[in-house]
């Protein structure tokens, strides 16, 4: 089945939008295959982002995700990966349109709250990654 994986990043858990966000996807009618509260080791966030490793931003980006826990999710169902970036909207809050989860909730690209995988691939490499997988059954 086609799953994608989501995280509720260090700011957006600071900031008490869990609830929020998962209640997001529950209504849209996904289902939750997994959920963990963690600290992203510092070399599955490098891997995580490694397309981006040569962009000037990169290293601010690790440590942004590496700022404090996050919330893992795979959310699961068709069509689930393109859905998840919709809700989710742009990657730069400012452009996001309002409706959408930084659209509603932020105002910075370094500080935009939510990561959805881009591809179904890429949303089974990153459950993969962060070791995700054997809690999906
Ligand atoms: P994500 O992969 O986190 O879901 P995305 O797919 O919308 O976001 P990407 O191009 O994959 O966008 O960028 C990954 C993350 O890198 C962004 O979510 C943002 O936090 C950060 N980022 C992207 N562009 C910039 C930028 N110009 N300046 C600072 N940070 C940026
Ligand atoms: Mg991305």
């Amino acid at each position: 089945a086609e799953i994608s994986y989501v995280m509720v990043k260090p700011d957006g858990v600071q900031r008490g939008l869990v609830g929020e966000i998962i209640g997001r996807f529950e209504r849209k009618g996904f289902k939750l295959r997994a959920l963990k509260l963690y600290q992203t080791p510092q070399e599955v966030a490098e891997e995580h982002y490694k397309d981006l490793s040569s962009k000037p931003f990169y290293k601010d980006l690790v440590q942004y995700i590496l700022s404090g826990p996050v919330v893992s999710m795979v959310w699961e169902g068709d069509g689930v990966v393109a859905s998840a970036r919709k809700l989710i909207g742009a990657t730069n809050p400012l452009a996001s349109e309002p409706g959408t989860i930084r659209g509603d909730f932020a105002i910075q690209v370094g500080r935009n709250v939510i990561h959805g995988s881009d591809s179904p691939d890429n949303g089974d490499r990153e459950t993969a990654a962060h070791a995700l997988a054997a809690r999906r059954a």
